[in-house]
């Protein structure tokens, strides 16, 4: 975990570090990546620092999420090539979260844009075991220790 003295997000966010920003709604500031994927990748952030995606609140994130919804709209009516926009958010560091204040990345997408998933598609677990972990988390969630709202 990184503190919010030594983040390069909080720094965009105090004016310290520049950055080229696409909208601040005073909770949530977005702006473009640095390094994108894709030409107008923008990232999508609190600016409060955050670390995780648990240490967000429900308004927080629906928040990040109506802004997500916003840039992807102005993308697509936008000259950056354009034909379709992912949301990618990383959790973790297993998750390859590199920069531990919330973000959320929203980019363009079209055919041959070089951007792959590499993952094990189609392993069809039996039912059983999608029963299971639903189960398991349906339990977790109906506890209402997972998350604070
Ligand atoms: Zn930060």
């Amino acid at each position: 975990m990184t503190s919010a003295e030594a983040c390069v997000f909080c720094g965009i966010i105090d004016g310290s570090l520049p950055s080229s920003p696409v909208v601040d709604t005073g909770t949530v500031l977005a702006f473009m990546d640095i390094d994108p994927v894709t030409p107008g990748h923008v990232l999508v952030i609190p600016k409060e620092h955050l670390p995780d995606l648990a240490d967000l609140t429900d308004a927080l994130a629906a928040e990040m999420m109506a802004v997500a919804r916003r840039v992807a709209a102005a993308l697509r009516r936008s000259d950056v090539r354009c034909d379709g926009v992912n949301l990618f958010y990383a959790d973790g560091e297993a998750a390859f979260q590199e920069v531990f204040h919330a973000h959320l990345h929203v980019f363009p997408r079209h055919a041959d844009d070089g951007f792959v998933i590499r993952a094990r598609w189609g392993s069809q677990p039996p039912r059983d075991v999608l029963d299971q972990i639903a189960a398991t988390l349906a339990a977790s969630m109906a506890s209402g220790e997972e998350l604070s709202a």
